[in-house]
């Protein structure tokens, strides 16, 4: 349920509420609006005294949340949330963020390349994965704690923001000590222990829809997350599975205003797996922005054909430099920057 303050409550008005609300064994997560604050109380509701809290001073009402799921439902913030994943690089809001680089990092030195090729176009992140999750298990499987250390140097050397994937609960320590926010893949968008360990991180988490979940199951694995405490949430999707074989994922970009219409977390898209096409990414990056997305996550290889990993629908650094200048077309267009 939803605890909505009268306009000019003080601190300690919702400092009340929020005891009232841990006394009856709920967590509690203040949202503080542009014009109300609300106190969203989460847990079992049989236990709760709705008529103490409805009667504490400054209280206006009660509602209830409709949405399974809560912190992450628009019901209980209007606005809009952004996420900082590095000082000064932002996901969410006016500017569009993105983020690019090689699907896995493979080498220091082409990795360096990229970073600073994909840097002086305007990306705020530099993604590159060290764990890969790979569907035969006699792929490439990552080059581990070392790849994350080239990661860690191409930050130094550049300032991007590293989005790197965690794969189990125990990459989660290693992989924090150098990434700047935690990519969930679609393959454990549905591991909900790690759903939680990635919860009690304070690291960003980019959360990839799993490539057969719904809406709903999407959202209500962002909550498992958000319900540990972190908020830094960045929701992204990367395509699911369908009946089609002319590209790799079926990209649905319906979900930009769905999600916006149910929940405050920024979206953003990857149309390098949603596709699995170079030659789709552009346009499909563009859409994306003409759509309402808030940012996008982009493979870029200097040599796709002997990339280890998805050259297939890897751009080129130059292409990635012809993108960013439509994207800041297709951005101004609809009221946004890149
Ligand atoms: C990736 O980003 O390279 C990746 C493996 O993503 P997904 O989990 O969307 O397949
Ligand atoms: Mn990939």
């Amino acid at each position: 349920m939803i605890v909505v303050m009268k306009p000019g409550c003080e601190e300690s008005d919702v400092r009340h509420v929020v005891e009232l609300v841990q006394q009856m064994g709920l967590k509690e997560h203040v949202i503080v609006g542009t014009d109300r604050t609300v106190v969203a109380a989460i847990g079992d509701k049989r236990s709760v005294d709705k008529g103490a809290i409805e009667t504490a001073p400054m209280v206006d009402r009660i509602v209830p949340i409709l949405a399974p799921y809560k912190v992450a439902s628009k019901e209980i913030q209007q606005d809009p949330s952004s996420v900082l994943i590095a000082p000064g690089a932002v996901i969410g809001g006016a500017r569009i963020g993105v983020i690019a680089g090689p699907c896995s990092v493979e080498d220091e030195g082409l990795l360096l390349e990229i970073a600073h090729a994909v840097k002086a176009e305007g990306a705020i992140g530099l993604r590159g994965g060290a764990f890969k999750p790979r569907t035969n298990p006699y792929s490439f499987q990552g080059m581990g704690e070392t790849g994350l250390k080239y990661l860690a140097k191409a930050r130094e050397a550049t300032g991007l923001a590293v989005v790197t994937e965690i794969m189990s609960i125990d990459q989660v320590d290693m992989v924090s000590e150098y990434a700047d926010v935690l990519q969930i893949g679609t393959r454990n968008m549905h591991n909900f222990n790690l759903l939680v360990a990635a919860g009690r991180t304070n690291k960003p988490i980019l959360l990839k829809r799993g490539w057969s979940a719904t809406l709903d199951e999407f959202l209500l694995a962002a909550e498992y997350i958000m319900n540990e405490g972190n908020k830094n949430v960045v929701l992204c999707e990367r395509g699911i599975r369908t009946h089609e074989e002319y590209v790799r994922n079926t990209l649905p970009l319906a979900i930009i205003p769905a999600v916006k219409r149910e929940s405050h977390l920024p979206i953003i898209i990857d149309p390098s797996q949603g596709t699995g096409h170079a030659y789709m990414v552009p346009s499909m990056s563009l859409a994306s922005i003409a759509a309402g997305a808030d940012g996008l996550i982009i493979e870029v290889h200097q040599d796709p054909e002997h990339a280890m990993t998805d050259g297939a629908q890897s751009i080129t650094p130059e292409v990635f430099a012809k993108l960013m200048q439509d994207t800041r077309r297709v951005a101004e267009a609809v009221g946004r920057t890149a």
